[in-house]
């Protein structure tokens, strides 16, 4: 029998993992990608013997990666060097205080107590809450399909209500730990990675701060992108197609089907099924034909944007750890501008990473590789900003917070600087408002609210990616991929 035939549009984590799941089902599987290279997101450059990760430099969750290696037949361990980063971040205040998020124990509570007396011991209840959210999480949210209002409307998951706190929120929630503003600040800036200001995120979140010092954050030797380097091996090895350079212009329906794909050059490509893990909110705007749906995904909340500078520079800086993050005072005022006025705050939080502490091959020798991420809003459609102003600022406000560490030559040092703004996001992988964690993930956007893997009128196309169940982050599209890829493995009966 001929094997049905999978059309996958888009080659980031998540339709790569599902497109190899897929192939290992027996489908056809053949992936059309608008850019020259796999990844999406999680992408890399390199000049000169500089190597940028684009996207994401963090690997947390490394439970998750284990669970979704295995589930794909192979060890993470085997096809991917991993180191423990620890600490995991350098905390910069604007006061000048230092805080290395760290597991060692006894360096968090003389740090800890330094802060604030007493706050180790309120440290501990906070990650003991951390991994009760975490696991109750994974098992009841991340790694559940809702695929009908029973699989989540269930009278087993009232009690989530009380125990994972959804209701309660984060900020609000950190009173109960500690008093000192830094503090508070330390344990919930990763809401920031769920597209929320943790003054409205729900206090669910203490399970990222808590599985980074448990379970660590990690480093793949060679950057981030080799997770993709893995995943294209196990596609290859799987026997999975992938044309490059191929822009999808729109989807071909029939009635209550997805018949296939037109392509920007022409080319009609038919398909059984069709996955689309180009961000959500875009294809139901641009590749569906309009039934109204787009303008209510559009009214969703997209999560906010980043501002990225990827710097060459021609000595190294070895008082920057690898991860580096400023936090700013005015934490409120901070998320208040990116998430409410879509602007840059005044004085803004930002992250540095240094990959070559890592690995010294990202840089040549004796010099730098360095990226900094600034946070700020999306894009509006209504005000549109002026994305090259806000750069130019971005980039002095990282040159200003960098002397807090006695940096104050760089600009003086650099070979060259590549950019992206908010509209590099959108152009380059077709973001919906440049919003580099797609759909916010706030209580309405969560488990069975988050949009689900499968189209509700056209019954073969499905969804993958970070705008969909469970959500953004690597090992989340993992998941993400995973679970659409068992739906419609269910669903045709294969
Ligand atoms: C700056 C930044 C930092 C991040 N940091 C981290 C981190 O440290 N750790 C972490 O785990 N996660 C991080 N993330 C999140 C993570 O990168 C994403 O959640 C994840 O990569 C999303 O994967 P996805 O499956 O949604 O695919 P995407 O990355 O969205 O890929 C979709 C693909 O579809 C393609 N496409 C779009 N339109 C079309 C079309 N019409 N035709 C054909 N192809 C099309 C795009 O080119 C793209 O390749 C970060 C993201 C960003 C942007």
């Amino acid at each position: 029998m001929k094997p049905k035939s999978v059309i996958v549009i888009g080659a980031g984590i998540g339709g790569i993992v599902a497109a190899i799941h897929l192939a290992r089902y027996g489908l056809k599987v053949t992936v059309f990608e608008k850019t020259s290279r796999p990844g999406g997101r999680c992408n890399r450059f390199s000049r000169d013997g500089h190597h940028f990760d684009t996207g994401p430099t963090l690997l947390i969750m490394p439970l998750v990666y284990q669970q979704e290696f295995a589930a794909l037949g192979a060890s993470l361990h085997e096809m991917l060097h991993l180191q423990r980063v620890d600490p995991t971040y350098h905390l910069v205040f604007d006061d000048g205080q230092y805080l290395a998020l760290t597991s060692d124990m006894k360096s968090m509570q003389e740090q800890l107590e330094a802060f604030e007396p007493g706050s180790f011991s309120s440290f501990l209840r906070y990650m003991n809450e951390g991994y009760q959210h975490y696991y109750l999480g994974m098992e009841r949210l991340v790694n559940q399909d809702f695929r009908q209002p029973s699989d989540f409307f269930r009278f087993s998951n009232l009690p989530l209500l009380f125990s994972m706190k959804p209701l309660t929120n984060h900020y609000h929630h950190m009173s109960g730990y500690f008093d000192d503003p830094r503090l508070k600040a330390a344990f919930t800036f990763q809401d920031i990675y769920m597209g929320l200001s943790p003054f409205e995120a729900p206090a669910t979140f203490s399970m990222t701060p808590y599985t980074e010092l448990a379970h660590g954050v990690w480093y793949p030797k060679g950057g981030m992108y080799s997770i993709v380097e893995a995943l294209m091996q196990l596609a290859g090895r799987a026997g999975v197609e992938f044309q490059f350079v191929a822009p999808v212009d729109r989807i071909e329906v029939n009635g209550n089907q997805a018949e296939g794909i037109v392509l920007t050059d022409g080319r009609y490509i038919e398909g059984d099924v069709l996955l689309a893990n180009a961000d959500l909110p875009y294809v139901y705007r641009n590749l569906l034909p309009y039934d109204g749906e787009s303008e209510k995904m559009a009214q969703k909340r997209f999560s906010c944007s980043v501002i990225s500078f990827f710097w060459a520079v021609d000595k190294p800086y070895e008082q920057l750890n690898p991860h580096t993050l400023f936090l700013a005072d005015d934490y409120r005022e901070n998320f208040e501008s990116i998430i409410q006025d879509l602007k840059l705050p005044t004085n803004p939080c930002l992250y540095v990473h240094a990959p070559a502490r890592l690995d010294p091959s990202m840089a040549p020798k004796g010099q730098d590789t360095l990226i900094a991420i600034v946070p700020v809003g999306h894009l509006s459609e209504q005000e549109p900003q002026d994305w090259a102003e806000i750069r130019d600022c971005a980039r002095q406000h990282v040159f200003r917070r960098l002397k807090t560490l006695g940096i104050s030559d760089l600009e003086a040092h650099l070979k060259f600087e590549v950019n992206y703004t908010p509209l590099s996001w959108s152009r380059r992988y077709n973001l919906m408002k440049g919003s580099t964690h797609g759909l916010a993930h706030n209580l309405m956007q969560l488990g069975y609210f988050r949009p689900h893997n499968r189209h509700s009128h056209y019954h073969n196309l499905y969804f993958v990616g970070a705008s969909t169940h469970p959500g953004t982050g690597i090992p989340t599209a993992m998941v993400s991929g995973r679970l659409a890829a068992e739906r419609i493995k269910d669903e045709l009966q294969y």
